[in-house]
C-alpha cells in the first residue's frame, strides 16, 4: 500500500516511511491510496469470531501488503491482550468499553500496535546502524501513558514524553514517570501547548534531525489511528450476536478525531454502521463545521473531559480528504456527504455532570466525563428503531477525583492503575524554551 499526503505536495510513501516519519514532508497527513472492501462472508462471520481474529483480518486489509502475515498476526495478538466488551446501559444504548488495555485508555491499542510495527521495520531493515528511533510525544495526560507503556522495553526505540508540570492528574503522571528503561519523562514548566510547540520545533530543527532520528506517536501517525478500527468491527460483531445490529448508530466522543476517523475507515471497508455521531465537549469546531460548512479552528478551552480539549482537530484534514475523494469534490458536496453520515453534539461541563448523575441514578452505570458526552448524544439523537453504541473512552477511575465528587461515590481504583502509583517518579525538568530542550537532546547519546 502506498500513502499520499493530504496536502498533496509530498512524495508518495510506503508504510514504513509513513510510520517512521509520522507527518509528510509537506506537513500533511498520510492517507492510504486505497481502502479495500472486506468480503461480505467475513462481515457475516464476525459474530462467531473473537476480537483478536476479527482484528487480524482488518489489519491484513490495511497492512497485509507491507507486513508478512505471521509477523502481522504476532503484532495484532501481542497488541490485543485484553477485551473490548459492549455493555447494555439502557434498552437502546450500549457502552463499548475501550478501556481494558494496560493503561486503561483506548489509545493503548494504537500505541502498542505502532511500537510493534516500528520494531518490525527496524529489525527487517537489519538495523545495521543501530540507530535509535526517538519518539517525541507531548501529552496532557492520556496519550503519554498509552505511548510510554506501549513502547516500554521495545529495543531500538527511546520515548520522550513531554508534559506540563502540575497540569496532569497524579494517576496519569505516575503512568509515564515511573517506568524508567527506554522512557524519559520531561516535565515542562508551561502548559500543554508549550509541550506541543517544543515537539513541533524539534521535528523542524535540521541540526537536531541530523543528530538523531525523530518520530511522533500521536494520532497523526497511520500506525496509531488505523488500528483503532478494530474496536468498531468488534462492536458490530458483538451487537450482531445480540441481534441488535440492523440500525446501528456509533457515537464517538472526539477530540483530535483520530478515533472516529478510524471508525469511518472501517465504514469505507464495508462495516455496516448506519450513521455516526461525533460527541464534543465545549470545544465545538467540528460541530460548527457540520452546521455551517465552515471550519474555524480556535484555541481550546479547558473542560471536565480534558482529553477532548482540542480546538483544531488534527484528523479533520483526513475526514475532508476521505469524503472529498482526495479533493475531487467541491466543499459543498463534501460537506453534504459528511453530514449525510455524521451528526454532532456539544456539551458544557454542567451538562456532562448532569448526564453522569442521571445515568448513574437511573441505570447504575458509572460514566466518565468523556463517555458522558457520547451517552447523552445518543439519548438526544436516536430515532425509533435505531440502537446506539457509544465509546466509553476512559475508565472512570482515571478521573477519580472528579467522578467521585460529581456522583458522591468512592470508585475503586483497578489494581493495574494502583500498581503505577507505587513506582518512583523520575522526570527531567525543562523550561519551555526550545533552546534548552534542543541542548538537552543534543547531549543524549545516540
Ligand atoms: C484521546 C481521548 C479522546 C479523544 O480521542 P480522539 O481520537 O483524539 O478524538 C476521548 N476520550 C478520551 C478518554 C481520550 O483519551
Amino acid at each position: 500500500m502506498k500513502y499520499y499526503s493530504t496536502n498533496g505536495k509530498a512524495p508518495i510513501a510506503d508504510l514504513q516511511k509513513a510510520v517512521v516519519k509520522g507527518l509528510a514532508e509537506d506537513r500533511g497527513l498520510y492517507m492510504p491510496e486505497e481502502i479495500y472492501k472486506l468480503p461480505k462472508a467475513f462481515i457475516d462471520d464476525m459474530p462467531n469470531m473473537k476480537f483478536q481474529d476479527i482484528a487480524y483480518n482488518v489489519a491484513q486489509n490495511f497492512f497485509g501488503d507491507d507486513v508478512d502475515g505471521d509477523a502481522l498476526q504476532d503484532i495484532v495478538y501481542d497488541t490485543l491482550q485484553f477485551d473490548c466488551p459492549v455493555v447494555k446501559v439502557t434498552d437502546n444504548i450500549y457502552s463499548l468499553e475501550l478501556f481494558h488495555g494496560p493503561t486503561l485508555a483506548f489509545k493503548d491499542v494504537g500505541a502498542r500496535f505502532m511500537a510493534r510495527l516500528l520494531r518490525y521495520f527496524l529489525k527487517k531493515g537489519g538495523s545495521a546502524t543501530n540507530e535509535t528511533v526517538n519518539v517525541l510525544v507531548a501529552t496532557s495526560g492520556d496519550t503519554g501513558s498509552a505511548v510510554a507503556n506501549g513502547f516500554l522495553g521495545v529495543d531500538g526505540i527511546h520515548v520522550y514524553v513531554l508534559y506540563p508540570k502540575g497540569k496532569v492528574s497524579p494517576i496519569q503522571e505516575c503512568q509515564f514517570t515511573t517506568l524508567g528503561k527506554n522512557i524519559t519523562a520531561i516535565e515542562v514548566d508551561g502548559v500543554f501547548d508549550d509541550c506541543q510547540a517544543l515537539v513541533k520545533s524539534a521535528f523542524m530543527d535540521e541540526e537536531l534531525n541530523k543528530h538523531m532520528k525523530l518520530t511522533s506517536a500521536n494520532s497523526i501517525n497511520v500506525a496509531r489511528f488505523l488500528p483503532q478500527a478494530f474496536y468498531y468491527f468488534n462492536a458490530y460483531a458483538r451487537m450482531k450476536a445480540l441481534g441488535k445490529a440492523d440500525e446501528l448508530v456509533m457515537c464517538v466522543p472526539s477530540g483530535n478525531f483520530g478515533n472516529i476517523c478510524s471508525a469511518l475507515f472501517g465504514h469505507q471497508m464495508g462495516l455496516p454502521i448506519k450513521r455516526f455521531i461525533a460527541a464534543n465537549n465545549a470545544n465545538d469546531v467540528f460541530f460548527k463545521y457540520l452546521q455551517t460548512g465552515k471550519y474555524d479552528p480556535k484555541a481550546s478551552v479547558q473542560t471536565l473531559a480534558n482529553a477532548m480539549d482540542v480546538g483544531d482537530p488534527s484528523n479533520f484534514a483526513r475526514i475532508i480528504n476521505l469524503y472529498s475523494d482526495n479533493g475531487l469534490l467541491s466543499e459543498e458536496e463534501t460537506h453534504q456527504r459528511i453530514t449525510n453520515l455524521i451528526s454532532g453534539a456539544t456539551y458544557s461541563d454542567e451538562q456532562i455532570k448532569e448526564t453522569m448523575r442521571k445515568c448513574y441514578s437511573e441505570t447504575g452505570y458509572v460514566l466518565d466525563p468523556h463517555g458522558a458526552c457520547g451517552f447523552r448524544a445518543l439519548q438526544e439523537n436516536l430515532k425509533p428503531g435505531e440502537i446506539g453504541v457509544f465509546c466509553e473512552t476512559a475508565h472512570p477511575a482515571k478521573f477519580k477525583e472528579k467522578v467521585d465528587e460529581i456522583l458522591g461515590i468512592d470508585i475503586d481504583i483497578p489494581a493495574r492503575l494502583r500498581a503505577f502509583m507505587e513506582g518512583q517518579k523520575q522526570s527531567v525538568e525543562m523550561s519551555k524554551n526550545f533552546a534548552d530542550f534542543k541542548a538537552y537532546l543534543m547531549n543524549q547519546k545516540q
